[in-house]
């Protein structure tokens, strides 16, 4: 919703708001916030809140530290569950960050997003409008209010109350969202126990990459007050689905949706085609940013309902890309890599540029597969011209390195600080010595 500053003003003032949060993302995909009191009001909204970013994941050295938060006043919203006593409330408005001398910030994940919508706008599109479908798992709270390993419930996919227990939590985040402008469309239990899926309508990207954070905050917030923990961490379970976040993308011009000719025989156009090549040819590098986490790799194998190879398919679930029946303006490229742990700003702005760059580039998409790559030995896949994802975040991480268009669809510094934190978490996961490894170990040399 565009919002004047008056309209910031008169919404304060009437809702008794006392504190107001602004937030922005980090390069790990974190949320971080400064609170001020309502009295710094004037300051805030002229652009002039300054805060020190030296410890922020990602941001810059001790002494270029000074930052200024720059509001989009759009994003402006009341937190409905923040309210005390008093009924004093809490606000928070989504900011950009801009360095001292009042640019851009370079490691500004939200910024990255703007300059690869940018880019598309140049292009010629006016909108990459973003749909995602984020699951989440709902763990039980000790009496002590920590989280524990135990499921929420043992329900399945779409199953109904009483197997389903997250139905009243999962009611309560959706009128929560819709206090906060969110447009749910589905809200239902998935295949795993204790696993959750909410969707909302489809927006351009930016304000998507908004709500998918907002989103995060809430769900966390609500499981807890129902004495749930709420995690979105892909594989929290061994064994059991995992939790992705599959990302539905098109491109829109100023006649509407350029993905769609009903000619084709998946409803796909030309330019969606070049589109989809871009999404598979960079697909390795875009997987360092969709699936950031050690744990992300342990979600794509194979027997899951997660991708494992570099695929689409128009009839078939298990490639990496689907093409979900729609028409004219619901025609979308699915892509079902992603999961929660995505940093949005920086995921979606991959995805878009490596799809404007097959458009560019006019790259085709390999033949689509329509089998189940499952079932396909490596000879069948190879013959098909099927690559597998990267099995591990040190490949994907590599492959991102290597893959100038992306890395410019993030920009170096975000690159730079993104793989060099990756590269440690890496290293630091490889000194843990698992439990897996002295079951099989141990007895056995
Ligand atoms: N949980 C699956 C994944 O990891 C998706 C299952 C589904 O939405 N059908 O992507
Ligand atoms: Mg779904
Ligand atoms: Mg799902
Ligand atoms: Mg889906």
């Amino acid at each position: 919703k565009e919002y004047t500053k008056d309209d910031i003003r008169t919404m304060i003032a009437e809702e008794n708001v006392e504190f107001l949060r602004l937030t922005f993302t980090d390069v790990l995909g974190a949320i971080k916030n400064v609170e001020v009191p309502v009295s710094q009001l004037e300051e805030v909204l002229n652009n002039d809140l300054m805060f020190d970013g030296s410890s922020i994941e990602g941001f810059v050295r001790i002494n270029e530290s000074d930052m200024y938060l720059y509001p989009d006043l759009s994003t402006f919203l009341i937190f409905p569950w923040a309210t005390d006593s008093e009924g004093h409330q809490v606000a928070r408005i989504i900011c950009d960050v801009y360095t001292k001398d009042r640019e851009p910030f370079a490691g500004d994940p939200r910024h990255a997003l703007r300059v690869a919508l940018d880019e598309a706008h140049k292009a010629g599109f006016t909108k990459f409008n973003v749909g995602t479908e984020p699951e989440f798992f709902l763990f039980k709270l000790d009496e002590k209010g920590n989280p524990t390993m135990e499921l929420n419930d043992r329900g399945g996919y779409f199953d109904l109350a009483p197997l389903d227990m997250g139905e009243n939590v999962r009611r309560e985040i959706v009128l929560t969202l819709e206090e906060m402008g969110f447009e749910v469309e589905a809200a239902h239990h998935e295949v795993a126990d204790g696993q959750h899926e909410i969707d909302w309508k489809y927006a351009d990207a930016l304000d998507t990459a908004d709500k998918i954070q907002t989103f995060k905050l809430a769900v966390k917030t609500i499981a807890r007050k129902h004495g749930y923990y709420a995690t979105f961490m892909p594989k929290p379970v061994a064994g059991i689905n995992g939790s992705g976040m599959h990302v539905n993308m098109s491109l829109f011009n100023k006649d509407g949706n350029v993905f769609a000719d009903a000619s084709d025989e998946y409803g796909l156009s030309e330019t969606a085609y070049h589109f989809l090549g871009g999404l598979l040819s960079h697909a390795p590098a875009i997987t360092a940013l969709a699936d950031p986490t050690v744990n992300s790799y342990k979600r794509l194998t194979p027997g899951f309902e997660a991708p494992v190879y570099i695929a689409w398919s128009a009839s078939n679930r298990s490639p990496m890309v689907r093409v979900p029946v729609a028409e004219g303006n619901g025609t979308r490229l699915e892509l079902r890599s992603v999961d929660p742990t995505a940093n949005p700003y920086t995921a979606l702005a991959a995805m878009l540029t490596a799809g404007l760059n097959g458009i560019k580039e006019k790259l085709e998409p390999s033949a689509s597969v329509d089998k189940n790559i499952y079932l396909m030995d490596e000879e069948e896949r190879r013959r098909a011209g099927i690559k597998d994802l990267p099995d591990t975040l040190l490949d994907a991480l590599e492959a991102l390195a290597n893959d100038s268009v992306v890395v410019e669809s993030i920009g170096h510094h975000i690159a730079g600080k993104f793989i060099e934190a990756k590269k440690i978490e890496y290293s630091s996961y490889r000194q843990f010595v698992s439990q897996w490894e002295i079951d099989n170990y141990f007895d056995l040399y």
